[in-house]
C-alpha cells in the first residue's frame, strides 16, 4: 500500500507528538515517583508489624536482653543480624509509651519496610554520600544505615552520571568565624542555565545557611531586589562580601548598601580561598541541577528539595545543620521529627566544631586525594563518559553498558546493539543490580543516541 507524501509527513509528525507525550509522561512519573514525606503514624503501622522491632519492643518491656541468643528460635521474618545489632546499644534504645516507637536516643528506628524510602527521603536532591548519611542520622537511625545509604547512592544514575572521580581539593585560606549568625554574608552567581536564568546565592558565614534567588540577569537591577527582599526575611546583615563583578561595581549597589546601612567588600577571588566551602556549595549546586536533568525532574523543583535537605544536613564544618543555627529550630523536612523536645545548639560547640574543621582542611590542604582506578571485569555494569555539551550535560551518559571484553587497559562495553571500546579510564562501575529506588526512566531523555566521549 502507497502512501501519499503528505499522508506520510503527517504520520511521522503523528508519531513525533506520541514520542513526545511519551516523554513528557515519563517526567510526569518521574517527578512524581519521589517518596512523600513520611508520617509518624505510618512509622507506627509499620513497627507494628516488623517482627523485629516487635521483638526488640518486647526485649525492652520485660528488661530480658540478658535472655536473647543468637541460636534460639524467632518468630518468622526476624532479621537476626539485625537484632544483634540492636542488642549492641540496647542501653540506648526506649519505646515509645503507645508501644510502637522505638527510639534510639532521640532518634526514631525506622522498621525495615521503610528503610528505603527514608534512604531517598533523605537523597532527595543527590547530596552526596557524606551529606546523606548526615541528614538521615539527624533524624532517624536504624541497623546497616551508612552501608545502606552507601549501597543506594553507588547505584544512584543521576548522581553516578554526573561525578567525575579524583577530585583534588583546593587550596585553602581559612576567614575567621563572625560572633552570630548572619553578621557576614557572600553573594554570587550561579549559571547561566539553558533556560536563561541564573542563581544568585547568599551565603551565612556562621551558620553555612545558603539562600538562593531565581534571577533572568546578573545586572544590578535584577539584583538588588532579591537581595532587598533576602534582607527584609532575614535582616541585614551587617558585612556583604562580593566579587568584582559588574554588578557589585555599579554606583546602584554602593546607594544599596548605603540605604541599607551595609558594608560592601570587594574580595577577588570571592570563594575559592577565603571560603572553600563556599565554592564547594556553588558546585554542588551546579551537580544538582545537572543530576536534575538526567533525571528528568523540572529542575527548580530540584533545587528546592535540594535546598531544604542541605538547610536540614549537619554541616561539616558546624556539625548542626544550617537552619537550625539561624532559626533556632529544626527545620522540618520529608523525615520525620524526633518525638522528644529539640535540643537548640549553642555558639560555644559550633566556635569549636569550626576551628577543629578549620584546622583540619589546612592539614590537608596539600594532599590531593588519590582514587585508585577499579579493575573492570566482564560482566560488569558501566557507565561511559561521554563529551560535555553545555553545563547540564552530565559527564557520563546515565545510560548503563555491560563490559563484554577486556584486553589490558582496553574495554568493550555493550548496549542492546550499541558496542564501544574505549580506555578503562572512560568508564565507572555501577553496582551489580538494580537499585529500583533510584532508577529513574528520566534518563532515558538525555540519552539522544549521541556516542560517548572516544
Ligand atoms: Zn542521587
Amino acid at each position: 500500500m502507497s502512501r501519499h507524501p503528505a499522508q506520510l509527513s503527517h504520520i511521522c509528525q503523528e508519531a513525533s507528538n506520541t514520542e513526545r507525550q511519551a516523554e513528557e509522561y515519563v517526567n510526569f512519573v518521574t517527578t512524581h515517583a519521589v517518596p512523600k514525606a513520611m508520617t509518624l503514624a505510618e512509622i507506627q503501622e509499620a513497627t507494628r508489624t516488623d517482627p523485629t522491632l516487635c521483638k526488640v519492643i518486647q526485649l525492652l518491656k520485660e528488661g530480658s536482653w540478658g535472655s536473647l541468643s543468637e541460636k534460639q528460635d524467632f518468630a518468622d521474618g526476624v532479621d537476626v543480624a539485625a537484632l544483634m545489632s540492636l542488642r549492641k546499644i540496647k542501653d540506648e534504645l526506649t519505646v515509645t509509651a503507645s508501644d510502637d516507637t522505638v527510639l534510639r536516643g532521640t532518634k526514631i528506628v525506622i522498621p525495615q519496610s521503610l528503610q528505603n524510602k527514608a534512604i531517598s527521603l533523605a537523597h532527595e536532591g543527590h547530596q552526596g554520600v557524606v551529606k546523606t548519611k548526615k541528614l538521615i542520622r539527624e533524624k532517624v537511625w536504624f541497623p546497616g544505615i551508612d552501608r545502606q545509604v552507601e549501597t543506594m547512592i553507588s547505584g544512584c544514575i543521576p548522581c553516578q552520571a554526573v561525578v567525575l572521580p579524583n577530585h583534588t581539593q583546593e587550596p585553602l585560606r581559612m576567614s575567621e568565624l563572625p560572633s552570630s549568625p548572619w553578621e557576614k554574608v557572600g553573594v554570587d552567581f550561579c549559571g547561566p542555565f539553558p533556560s536563561g536564568d541564573y542563581l544568585l546565592v547568599v551565603i551565612d558565614e556562621y551558620s553555612r545557611y545558603p539562600e538562593v534567588e531565581i534571577l533572568q540577569s546578573t545586572s544590578a537591577r535584577a539584583t538588588i531586589p532579591k537581595l532587598d527582599k533576602i534582607f527584609s526575611t532575614l535582616g541585614i546583615p551587617l558585612e556583604v562580601k562580593t566579587d568584582n563583578g559588574p554588578p557589585f561595581q555599579s554606583s546602584e549597589f554602593a546607594n544599596f548598601a548605603t540605604y541599607l546601612g551595609f558594608k560592601h567588600r570587594k574580595i577577588t577571588p570571592l570563594w575559592p580561598q577565603a571560603n572553600a566551602e563556599a565554592e564547594r556549595f556553588m558546585r554542588t549546586l551546579g551537580k544538582t541541577i545537572r543530576a536534575a536533568c538526567v533525571d528528568g525532574h523540572p529542575w527548580k523543583q530540584t533545587l528546592y528539595a535540594f535546598l531544604r535537605n542541605y538547610r536540614a544536613t549537619p554541616h561539616c564544618s558546624t556539625g548542626i545543620a544550617p537552619a537550625d543555627v539561624l532559626f533556632g529550630r529544626p527545620l522540618r523536612i520529608k523525615l520525620p521529627e524526633s518525638p522528644l523536645p529539640f535540643q537548640s545548639h549553642t555558639d560555644a560547640k559550633l566556635r569549636q566544631a569550626d576551628a577543629v574543621a578549620k584546622n583540619k582542611m589546612k592539614l590537608n590542604a596539600d594532599k590531593t586525594r588519590h582514587v585508585a582506578p577499579v579493575a573492570l571485569k566482564v560482566g560488569v555494569r558501566v557507565l561511559c563518559r561521554q563529551k560535555k555539551e553545555g553545563k547540564l550535560c552530565p559527564a557520563y551518559n546515565p545510560c548503563p553498558y555491560k563490559v563484554i571484553a577486556v584486553k589490558g587497559s582496553m574495554v568493550t562495553a555493550k548496549r542492546n546493539d550499541h558496542v564501544i571500546t574505549r580506555n578503562s579510564s572512560h568508564f565507572k562501575t555501577l553496582p551489580a543490580v538494580e537499585n529500583h529506588h533510584t532508577q529513574s526512566s528520566g534518563w532515558k531523555i538525555m540519552n539522544n543516541g549521541q556516542d560517548a566521549m572516544a
